[in-house]
């Protein structure tokens, strides 16, 4: 998901639309501002795309200088209007609403304890339990509520809460989700990536830290850290895939990364080609690293339709294999009698990458070496990434020769895991979808996708 919200700006509604716009890639399905004008909290929330939901009629009735807002990306909870973000509540505090990128892991726990007290559930979102603890938590102050209720969930979250005169952020202690504070002429803003920032012309000040929570009010901006302190492990898949390239994330810019991958990817996987081809749009930013690298030239010998959206957030399986199809399409004359790499950033179940290889194959490629620029996913994320389960990834239950079989490319080589570190900027990441080592489990004991 995408968040974003602003603090002390007259148009706060419109700069937070326009952030979102900036963060479709973050979520596709449905999207939502909630708007305070310092009396009450309004919003309006749609399906679909964020273009497509707000008319300039429904952005100018947000009247408000203070604004958050969400997209979202269905991990938890199905697709359902009652699921898209900003909730609004009205607590003991006064209104409330709030916007949350990640997953908790604990929910379900938190949720039957929060039921058998009594407390009804409005959607099958694991966000609403943050909103139903602090409504519960019969402490009068709002941040130590917040706090309380924050300590007794495990999980990712990088959070919005806006009261009627107060924008908080938080992120959770390891810092699995981004979380960008920037400065307006006369406000703050609060997004999940630069790229936000960059479109409305804000001036970046620095990330919120992991554990971080910060205040913004007309007092200015407070910063705490209330939980206990520990090692962050920022999600490694936001920089190989999530996040925009030109975002910065993480203390690094998302295209830096990639293409330190890619050419990590030329000297571990080399191949003998004639030409390297990406997997448009994921696979660009990597394959430029291969090339220079490996000093293969490259050519977009895939066309990718940007009218599609990412197939991958869709959530229907009939309309995923639909997407593939009309999503890519080679240039006949580039791939023709070559000897082709093909680089993508991950591989999921597979799927697309044996009918890429198929169409490429269709179109006279003579060899094609599928090269991945990220190790084989072999485990399902908990954490805010829309992973599959276990069964169906791929490369859970095959080893590398079988998906090279599956895929029925000539050769198959994925980037080691050990040097992903390095590529993003050195510290330690979340790897949990490539070597299942998760940094936090619920207390259930995971189970396996939240999804399932
Ligand atoms: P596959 O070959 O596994 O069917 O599809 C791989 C493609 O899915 C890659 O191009 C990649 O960009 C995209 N993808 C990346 N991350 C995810 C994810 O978390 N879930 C899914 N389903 N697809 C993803
Ligand atoms: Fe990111 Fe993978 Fe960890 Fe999920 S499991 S947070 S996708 S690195
Ligand atoms: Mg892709």
């Amino acid at each position: 998901c995408g968040v974003a919200g602003v603090f002390g700006c007259k148009e706060a509604a419109n700069l937070v639309y326009l952030s979102l716009y900036s963060l479709q890639h973050r979520g596709q399905e449905g999207a939502g501002i909630a708007v305070s004008d310092r009396d009450k909290i309004r919003y309006e929330k749609g399906q679909g795309l964020v273009a497509d939901i707000f008319s300039a009629d429904k952005i100018d009735a947000l009247e408000g200088d203070m604004a958050i807002g969400h997209n979202r990306y269905s991990t938890a909870g199905e697709s359902h209007i009652r699921n898209i973000q900003p909730f609004c509540v009205e607590i003991n505090a006064g209104p409330v609403a709030i916007a949350h990128n990640g997953n908790i892991v604990n929910a379900d726990e938190v949720k039957r304890q929060l039921v058998k007290n009594g407390a009804i559930f409005n959607s099958s979102s694991d966000s609403e339990v943050i909103v139903h603890l602090i409504a519960k938590s019969g402490i009068d102050n709002l941040i130590e509520s917040i706090i309380a209720s924050l300590r007794k969930l495990q999980g990712a979250y990088s959070l919005l809460l806006m009261t009627k005169d107060m924008l908080i952020g938080v992120r959770d202690p390891l810092g699995v989700r981004p979380l960008i504070l920037g400065k307006l002429v006369n406000g703050y803003i609060l997004v999940s990536e630069t790229v936000a920032l960059d479109l409305i012309g804000a001036e970046f000040i620095r990330e919120i830290e992991p554990g971080e929570m910060v205040i913004i009010s007309d007092k200015g901006i407070e910063s705490l850290h209330p939980f206990d302190k520990k090692t962050p492990k920022p999600c490694i898949f936001e920089h190989i895939y999530f996040a925009r390239p030109d975002s910065m994330i993480f203390g690094e810019n998302v295209y830096d990364v990639r293409k330190r991958m890619g050419r990590m990817l030329a000297i571990q996987q080399p191949a003998e080609a004639d030409i390297v081809v990406p997997v448009p749009d994921s696979g660009i930013i990597a394959t430029m690293g291969y090339s220079e690298q490996s000093g293969i030239p490259l050519e977009m010998g895939l066309i990718r339709n940007h009218y599609v959206g990412r197939t991958f957030i869709e959530p229907s399986q009939s309309i995923r294999h639909f997407g593939v199809k009309i999503k890519l399409n080679p240039v006949k004359s580039v791939i023709k009698g070559k000897k082709v790499i093909v680089v993508d950033d991950s591989i999921v179940r597979g799927t697309t990458s044996r009918k890429i290889v198929k169409m490429l194959r269709e179109a006279g490629a003579r060899e094609i070496h599928f090269r991945v620029c990220s190790p084989p996913t072999k485990f399902p994320c908990f954490y805010g990434i829309d992973t599959p389960t276990r069964k169906e990834l791929i490369a859970s239950s095959h080893n590398v020769e079988e998906i090279r079989k599956f895929i029925t490319a000539d050769t198959l080589g994925y980037l080691d895991i050990n040097c992903l570190e390095e590529c993003a900027g050195g510290g330690e990441f979340c790897k949990a979808c490539f070597n299942g080592d998760y940094p936090m489990m619920s207390l259930d004991g995971g189970g396996d996708n939240p999804k399932s």
